[in-house]
Formats: structure tokens, sequence, C-alpha cells
């Protein structure tokens, strides 16, 4: 197999020729990248600072951030969107800026990604529990979602991979509304705990059966309590949901605390295996997410060469 860190072109056929649809059912897995927080931060990101904002003020870090992605063997990166919905951008008084921070952080990951690699426009919680455990409504997310969405979409993603939802109603708003306002392909990850349901109480089984059929394109688990429990995530869903191209992109293990400051306890190494075994379960985008680095993504593409 050609080393996907120089050699993406089997893959893919260029901007307009791409589809993503296609190579995940031709049974390829395909790797995405890994944290983006804790990476911005030991660049200089300010705590409590949006991330977001550094898409139009230090456009060159994120480029960065992309590339040293792209050059550890990532097929599929996502843009500096995470929290780039108007609820949680208001919390910085930044939600006048939804478009142009989200039609910013496309275009720089389509500019670090070029033609032959995937841009996924990131999108994440809200932030507000929706009723009947708080005041958002589905309407509400609706909209907040459709506002990012549109914007991700201008600036030139192939798809929309809406990330770390725990609560079921936000993900089908989520999803729901990137659908409907882009057209694209959509992806789906939500965040398992360790007993194997989101912090909402929702089940990896639930998740499948509920929202695959709004027609999106993978589905599966990021983030989350641990490695294992995307093993089990990945059981569930592909019982439910045979063949469907599934999703795993963990955290580096589980958090310790060493001096006061959060590690996780998995090494490259360690995590690269594990992927092997989720590729084997059925997953066809793989990553990394809190506590990884580069380093993660190449010790998977190396492996998945293995
Ligand atoms: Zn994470």
């Amino acid at each position: 197999m050609q080393n996907p860190a120089t050699d993406p072109s089997p893959l893919t056929t260029g901007q307009s020729g791409r589809d993503l649809k296609q190579i995940l059912a031709s049974g390829a897995a395909l790797i995405a990248d890994g944290a983006a927080g804790t990476m911005l931060m030991s660049a200089g990101l300010p705590a409590g600072s949006p991330p977001e904002i550094w898409n139009v003020e230090q456009p060159e870090k994120i480029l960065s951030l992309h590339s040293a992605y792209l050059q550890a063997g990532s097929q599929i990166i996502l843009t500096n969107t995470f929290g780039g919905n108007r609820m949680k951008l208001a919390k910085a008084g930044l939600e006048e800026r939804v478009r142009e921070l989200n039609l910013a952080g496309a275009r720089l990951a389509r500019q670090a990604a070029g033609p032959e690699r995937f841009v996924a426009g990131d999108i994440g919680p809200t932030g507000e529990l929706m009723e009947p455990f708080g005041p958002l409504t589905y309407e509400a997310a609706f909209e907040v979602f459709s506002e990012q969405a549109a914007a991700l979409a201008e600036g030139g993603v192939d798809a929309v991979w809406v990330e770390t939802m725990t609560d079921l109603e936000e993900a089908r708003a989520a999803v729901s509304a990137a659908l409907q306002v882009t057209g694209l392909p959509v992806l789906l990850s939500m965040s398992f705990g360790r007993r194997g349901r989101t912090m909402m109480g929702v089940s990896a089984k639930q998740a499948a059966e509920e929202l695959w059929p709004l027609g999106l394109t993978a589905i599966g688990a990021n983030c989350g309590e641990g490695l294992q429990v995307v093993s089990e995530v990945l059981q569930q869903m592909s019982s439910v949901l045979p063949g469907a191209p599934l999703i795993a992109k963990p955290n580096a293990g589980l958090p310790v605390i060493v001096d006061g400051q959060a590690v996780y306890d998995t090494g490259p190494q360690d995590f690269a295996r594990q992927v092997v075994a989720y590729v084997d379960q059925g997953a066809r985008i793989v990553g990394a997410c809190c506590g990884s680095s580069p380093d993660f993504i190449a010790a998977i593409a190396a492996a998945l060469q293995g």
C-alpha cells in the first residue's frame, strides 16, 4: 500500500471529481486528524479564548496545524470551527461573526488540504441543553446549525462532520440542518461514556437507529471515555447497520492528572494498534481526539499500511 502521507492520489480524483461516499463504499479506511484544541493552546491560544478567532487573527497557525496532520497522513481534516455556532460564539461576544469565522476556517482547511484531500466542516454542540432538560428548542438549534453549515459550505468543504454530540435531538437538528442547507455528505460522531451511553443517556444503538435514516454518510464515536467504549459502540452500531461506514476518533485513552494537568494514558503505538482493530470492526474513518497529536496520526498511517 502506498504511503498516504506522500501519495493520496489513489483515493481521490481532485476537488470536482472527488466522491467521499464512493470511497467509503469501496471499503477503504480514511485517516482523519487528531486534537486541535490542545495543539492550539500550546501554540499560544489563551485559555478561554474561542479557537475560531484564530481563523482570522492567526491564520498561519491554523494552516500549520492542518499541515502537521496532513503531513502525518490525514486524508480528511476538520475545519477549526468546532465551537463556531452562534450560541457558543455569543459567550465571547462574537455572535455576529459566525459567517466570517466559519468561512475563514473552511477556506484555510481547503488551502491546506488542496484538491487531493478531504475537508470536513466541523460542527460541535451549542453548549446549551435541549428541551425538556433546558431552554433550547429543536427549531432554534436547527436555525443555529443552518447558519454555520451554510458558511462552511460557502468556504468549500467537501462534507460536514457533526461531532461530540451527546443529545439525540441536538444531533438530529445539526444533521438535518447540514443536509438541508448544504446538500453535502454529512458525518456524525457522538461522544460516549464508559457505560456505553452519552452524557444525555443515548446508546449507540439508539443513535444508529434514529439518526442514520436521516441520510448520513457515516456514523460513529469521537472523544469519550477511553478506547474500549468506542469498540463497544462500533459493535452496537454495526449490528444495527451492517456494512455502514463507521467512525472511530477516540481520545488518547483516559485522562490522568500529572502535575495538575490532564494527560492521556495511551501513546501513539498502542493507539494505532487499537485503530487497526476498529477497522476490522467496520470503522471507515479513523482518527484521534483529545490528548493526541500528529504522532498519533503518523502511527495510524503506518499501522494501516502494515
Ligand atoms: Zn475529545
